[in-house]
């Protein structure tokens, strides 16, 4: 479980020199969302993420990371509802979600996020990735959740989700262990995109 393992990040620990590379390429803006269309992409996004330290998330990095996440899953030409960290290259328990259970339906993130507790009933309906271009499929989700995970200022939270927003939160979760929409569908679940 992520949430063993977040004790053996030690406190000082920040960002590699390689984390920091990937969150400054280009400058800032959009960043590149790694696809499993590429092979040494689908790679990286089959491979488990590591805690963020609380000395992470107070760097002039994560500030970044997360202006640069924000921008990336609302790119009106690539819109999602929400975006894992290692999507965009940075192997680290971070996800932004889209609260459509709150007022305003704003962008939240949460760090080093674990669901504790699947609750009530599954439900299907559609989804799809940013990292999985043109395909869409309906995946059974857990319609009520707990999620542990600590706030950006580094908050221990425990809170119950309901509905897509618990949906969108296994989507993103299921990321950084690794696990992509995609390993839910049986081949006549595929669907081919619609045709523009
Ligand atoms: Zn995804």
């Amino acid at each position: 479980m992520i949430a063993a393992t977040v004790g053996l990040v030690a406190c000082g620990e920040g960002f590699t020199a390689y984390e920091r590379d990937v969150i400054h390429a280009s400058g800032d803006g959009i960043m590149r969302v790694l696809s499993i269309a590429d092979p040494t992409d689908s790679l990286l996004l089959r491979k488990e993420s590591l805690p963020v330290s609380e000395q992470m998330l107070r760097s002039e990095e994560y500030a970044l990371l997360r202006e640069r996440m924000l921008q990336t899953v609302q790119n009106p030409e690539a819109e999602g509802v929400g975006i894992a960290a290692p999507q965009v290259g940075v192997r680290r328990n971070i996800i932004a979600v889209q609260r459509f259970d709150k007022e305003g339906e704003p962008f939240e993130f949460f760090i080093n996020p674990e669901i504790i507790e699947l609750l009530g009933e599954k439900a299907d309906g559609g989804e799809g990735c940013l990292s999985v271009p043109e395909l869409y499929g309906n995946v059974s989700r857990w319609q009520h959740i707990v999620l542990r995970y600590r706030d950006e200022q580094w908050v221990d939270h425990t809170e119950h989700i309901e509905g897509f927003t618990a949906v969108i939160f296994q989507h993103e979760v299921d990321h950084l262990s690794g696990r992509l929409f995609i390993d839910y569908l049986s081949a006549e679940g595929l669907e081919e995109p619609i045709a523009e």
